[in-house]
């Protein structure tokens, strides 16, 4: 095989085995890398009903065929596991030199199992692999824990870790590296921190076998040029997500006050030419010269690393308008190892609660200390800090008295940040996205604002489809940066004419897009093999807050979705799936995917119609 490695790596904590396993060559055809190997090893491997903190839960590190050969925006990977905090299917990419030397250390994928005796860190160099104790290293948070691991490596080693947060088994808790790329916002540091695995240290010193390594390392370098040539490279590299909070600020689409809102009367002052204003430098994931992470002295004088979603949830969402104060809640969570989109969530919510008079706790809108100390009482599970652990879902579910109404999340996951109240297809593209409610998949917002947004057309269901197989799809199994292509206009074709060079193999965009299809519809059949008789068309829908509370503010003052317009667009969006009209996919759809072992296995959770 050229471009895949061809070899899993298979451990098991409990027993301290470690055994590589070489996979077919249609394994990686039918599913490229990353999120697809993911979905497929769990689909094969976890017996339904685990319970996602077991030892019988997998940790799944994921790569897809172009990393490792230095190509722009290609130093990713995806970890993945059954979500604590869903129980559905949950995975996140990060960007972290962890990846490329998973991939040259001559592995697609690391599969961790079991739940070792004590902490202890993983520590894989090529064909070897050893548990290390790692008591000293417990309690550490992640920028502390690589600090520890990184004078015993080699320079070129890559890590990923746990805060605090994952060894609590926070359910949103992440997997972080290199100080701040964090990934895996449906608790997958809560599944490492459940196995006792606090790190995991990648070496790798092999060449990845490509078909045209000569033409691969040309077009790697055209690609980079190319990135520079574009028009918005410039504008990215100053400020890379952080001008989406004025566009957000200006069509009304920016959390505040716990989604109560789209628009903030400091957005100004968190805002991207704010950050500009105190900016110190550019971080970012290896392999990328469009370096997105904003480094700025925060609040403490600690540096912290600023993106969109961030600033978004621990600033207007939260009512906190100064910037430093931001990055330093920023840091503080990335640190601890909390998803900060989540946290945004269940902070706003739990000021919203407290503001009702539902808790006996006092929590306040834009209070920096008081805040601080909250977010710390969550990764420690302390106080009130233990229910909002749990998830916003599960706080409500706890306070009762109709908490659930400003409990912002699908299917467990906390919304990311936008707001919907006036976006019917971000709406959907959240409601119906593969992990819960979260942007990734598909951010068709921008596209909607410009087409349209009161609609709820075929054309806007189409969109949030186009988008989901591409960016949920082909950009997560290829383990790639899609910024790129979705900033900058850096052409699709590019990614084709690499996998030609790396694997040796035409792969057009349709087939891509046809695997991208596949993979989505297995991680749907996860789903309702996990949730089967419980599973309802309700899980697809958006929080009931953009239903019901109208916005109070802005030029969209009184926005609100429709819905029963909006459960008419779900309906025919499951039309256009080839999905029944309770959103299970249908014998004859899991078929033309060459999925119908799955449609055989799935029967039995969930009687499928043809
Ligand atoms: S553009 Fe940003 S997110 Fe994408 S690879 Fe570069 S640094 Fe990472």
């Amino acid at each position: 095989m050229f471009g895949w490695t061809g070899v899993f790596l298979n451990v098991d904590l409990s027993k301290n085995k470690v055994v590589a396993e070489s996979y077919d060559a249609t394994l990686a055809l039918n599913f490229i890398g990353g999120r697809g190997f993911a979905a497929k090893i769990l689909w094969d491997k976890l017996k339904p009903g685990v319970n996602p903190l077991s030892p019988e839960n997998k940790l799944i590190f994921a790569a897809g065929p172009l990393t490792g050969f230095g190509l722009p925006n290609s130093g990713k990977l995806v970890v993945a596991a059954k979500s604590p905090l869903t129980g559905g299917y949950g995975d996140g990419n990060i960007g972290t030199s962890a990846a490329v030397q998973m991939r040259t250390a001559g592995y697609d994928a690391v599969i961790i199992e079991g739940k070792a005796e004590a902490p202890v860190v993983l520590h894989i160099n090529d064909q070897f692999a050893e548990l290390i104790d790692a008591k000293a290293l417990w309690g550490l948070n992640s920028f502390e824990t690589e600090a520890q691991l990184k004078p015993l490596y080699e320079r070129t080693a890559g890590f990923v870790s746990i805060g605090p947060a994952g060894e609590n088994l926070v359910k949103f808790a992440t997997v972080v590296s290199q100080e701040g790329r964090a990934g895996g916002r449906p608790g997958m540091g809560a599944v490492m921190g459940s196995k006792n695995l606090k790190a995991v240290v990648f070496e790798g010193h092999k060449d990845i076998p490509a078909a045209y390594p000569q033409g691969l390392k040309e077009l790697s370098a055209a690609g980079y040029r190319e990135i520079l040539t574009k028009p918005n490279f410039s504008f990215w590299k100053r400020q890379g997500t952080m001008s989406t909070i004025e566009w957000s600020q200006e069509n009304s689409a920016l959390p505040t006050f716990n989604f109560r809102e789209g628009v903030f009367d400091k957005a100004d002052k968190i805002g991207g030419f704010a950050m500009e204003k105190i900016k110190v430098g550019n971080r970012g994931c290896p392999q990328c010269n469009m370096t997105c992470g904003n480094v700025v002295k925060d609040s403490e004088r600690k540096e912290a690393e600023l993106d969109y979603e961030n600033i978004v949830m621990l600033g207007s969402n939260i009512g906190l308008g100064n910037l430093r104060q931001v990055a330093a809640l920023n840091r503080v969570a990335d640190e601890l190892g909390l998803d900060t989109i989540s946290l945004g969530n269940v902070l706003g919510f739990a000021i919203e609660t407290s503001e009702k008079n539902l808790i006996l706790e006092k929590f306040h809108w834009g209070k920096y200390k008081e805040t601080k100390d909250l977010i710390n009482d969550i990764a420690y599970r302390r106080g009130f800090g233990d229910v909002l652990a749990e998830g916003v879902q599960a706080a409500a579910a706890k306070i009762g008295h109709g908490a659930a109404d400003w409990a912002m999340h699908v299917k467990g996951l906390e919304v990311s940040a936008y707001d919907c109240h006036a976006a019917p297809a971000m709406a959907l593209s959240y409601a119906t996205s593969a992990i819960g409610a979260h942007h990734k998949d598909a951010w068709v917002i921008s596209w909607e604002v410009q087409f349209g947004r009161e609609g709820y057309s075929e054309e806007k269901i189409n969109k949030v489809i186009e988008m989901q197989r591409l960016r949920g799809g082909v950009f997560e199994s290829l383990t790639v940066c899609r910024f790129p292509y979705a900033e900058l206009g850096f052409e699709l074709e590019w990614y084709t004419k690499y996998l030609q060079a790396a694997t040796g193999r035409e792969m057009p965009f349709n087939s891509l897009i046809y695997s991208a299809d596949k993979t989505l519809n297995l991680i749907r059949a996860f789903w309702l093999r996990e949730y089967a008789d419980n599973w309802t068309k309700g899980m697809d829908v958006p929080p009931v807050r953009w239903f019901k509370d109208a916005l109070t503010a802005g030029p969209l003052k009184g926005a609100l979705l429709d819905p029963f317009k909006y459960d008419a667009m779900l309906k025919k969006y499951y039309r256009k799936r080839g999905w029944d009209e309770r959103g299970v996919p249908k014998k004859s759809t899991l078929k033309k995917l060459g999925l119908s072992d799955v449609a055989k296995q799935l029967d039995k959770y969930v009687k499928l119609s043809d």
